[in-house]
């Protein structure tokens, strides 16, 4: 198939689709799926040589393609613009992702956390079978043709509108009609999806090309910035390196800003690497530290751990005191290694300006208590995070307050779409962020194709 308008359009060598999806990540493979279902041509256009490359790498190179908790706990696991998503979370639900790659015959099975993973443990299972998926409905794959921009025209203002008046109305003011590729070539279509992704680990295609595109129709872009991504932090005892490869369980990361009021509080495992914290609790905080940073780059920020949250600092400083009581003799950094690894326990000893080789018989009440807050309140400054390249998820992009959330069509321009990451869009790591881009490329998929059936074609353009 070679787009509708060869047999249309006689010899002219215009290309006209239905529906053109740009980017071939789990939204657009989504949008280009859902759009087949309304039996329209459909092209998908990816810049690179393989579909799904980032999705590959996803979950540790074995895709989480989806998390199983219930709705309301989806969405706090969505700290970018979750109210917007609900519509297309509601439509295209995590059980409906889990139906349709069961119903292509993807076994899935569900892990700590709510995280969902094929039962091959491999990405390609998943990757492969949404491109075979594409593949058997008909639609069009334009590989290694990057998009270079839109090609819109402006909607002509009616008789009795204004451009402010039609602004102010909510009307477009232009309308998309195909996309120029970088080859120079132009494929016409009704409707175009953007689902570009954002612009963090760039090597995978992701590298924001669209954000010029939507702003060159009027849509705000957020300033990206990277979320998901490890913190960083000029403590001595970071860059020293006296912790790295150190890596705590199920610990409590406290945020807090200048004034001490704490930002967030993220529970699950992390490490300290030789620029700061990584794993899992200290990426889920780094959205916090993002938009503090993004607010005020001068804002002294600090990063507490709670090395032990099963215990209460009360019950802590008790037992100090019975291993005072005890074990007199014995020196409080071993004492300390009960709870703390032996690097960490020296670092703490510094923080509470104790001694290690104090016998606990010597060690007094206020040492107790300095060193109970400190295995509760482990402290060390955060300079910010990595940048954007290194983040695994891009925060900001196009603003969606530009965006129809029960359909995923630009405000500002008819028929064109987005999806996925290339809004201003983003969750935590754990099959989140692969939610909100199926379900969004499933509701602009649907959308598109909708617009693009009933829209009124001009003569000699008519829908086959
Ligand atoms: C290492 C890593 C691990 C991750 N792990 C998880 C995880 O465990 N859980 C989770 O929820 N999320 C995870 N993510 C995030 C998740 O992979 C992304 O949020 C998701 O892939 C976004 O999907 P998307 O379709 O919007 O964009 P992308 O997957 O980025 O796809 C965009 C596509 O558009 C194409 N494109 C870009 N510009 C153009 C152009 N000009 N013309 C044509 N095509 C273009 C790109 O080549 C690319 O193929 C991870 C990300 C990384 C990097």
């Amino acid at each position: 198939m070679s787009g509708r308008s060869d047999e249309l359009v006689k010899g002219t060598s215009r290309i006209q689709y239905d529906v053109i999806v740009i980017g071939g990540g789990p939204a657009g493979l989504m949008a280009c799926i859902a759009a087949s279902e309304h039996h329209v041509h459909c092209a998908l256009v990816e810049k690179g040589d393989k579909l799904g490359r980032k999705l590959g790498i996803s979950g540790g190179g074995r895709c989480n393609v989806t998390n199983a908790k219930p709705l309301p706990e989806l969405m706090q696991n969505i700290p970018g613009n979750s109210r917007f998503l609900y519509s297309a979370l509601t439509r295209f639900s995590n059980a409906d992702i889990r139906l349709f790659f069961e119903q292509l015959g993807i076994q899935l099975k569900e892990e700590d956390r709510g995280r969902v993973f094929p039962v091959s443990d491999k990405a390609s299972t998943v990757v492969n079978a949404l491109v075979r998926e594409v593949v058997a409905r008909g639609v069009e794959i334009w590989e290694e043709q990057p998009v270079e921009r839109l090609v819109t025209e402006p909607i002509p203002i009616q008789d009795n509108a204004t451009s402010a008046s039609r602004s102010s109305a909510g009307q477009p003011s232009h309308r998309v009609t195909g996309v120029l590729l970088r080859s120079g070539q132009v494929l016409y279509a009704d409707a175009v999806v953007i689902a570009t992704g954002g612009c963090s680990v760039p090597q995978t295609g992701s590298t924001g090309d669209a954000y010029p595109w939507a702003k060159a129709v009027g849509h705000t872009v957020v300033t990206p910035y990277p979320t998901e991504v490890p913190l960083t932090s000029p403590e001595p005892f970071i860059t020293s390196r006296q912790l790295q490869g150190l890596s705590l369980r199920s610990v409590d990361i406290t945020i807090r800003n200048s004034k001490g009021k704490a930002l967030t509080t993220e529970n699950g495992d992390m490490i300290f690497t030789h620029f700061g914290l990584s794993g899992p609790a200290a990426l889920r905080c780094s959205h916090y530290v993002s938009t503090a940073k993004n607010k005020n780059p001068s804002e002294a920020l600090r990063a507490e751990i709670d090395c032990i949250p099963t215990l209460s600092r009360d019950e802590l400083f008790a037992a100090f005191k019975k291993a005072k009581q005890e074990e007199p003799k014995k020196h409080v950094e071993n004492v300390l290694t009960r709870w703390l690894p032996e690097r960490l326990a020296a670092v703490a000893l510094d923080q509470a300006h104790t001694a290690g080789t104090t016998q606990m018989g010597h060690l007094k009440n206020q040492s107790m208590l300095d060193l109970s807050d400190t295995l509760k309140a482990f402290s060390l400054i955060i300079s910010g995070t990595l940048p954007l390249a290194k983040a695994t998820v891009t925060g900001g992009g196009v603003s969606v307050k530009e965006v129809a959330p029960q359909t995923m069509a630009s405000k500002l321009c008819e028929g064109l779409y987005f999806a996925g990451e290339v809004l201003d869009v983003h969750a935590h790591t754990g099959g989140y962020n692969i939610t909100v881009a199926f379900s969004t490329g499933h509701l602009a998929g649907n959308s598109a194709a909708e617009f693009a059936k009933n829209r009124i074609h001009p003569v000699g353009n008519a829908s086959p």
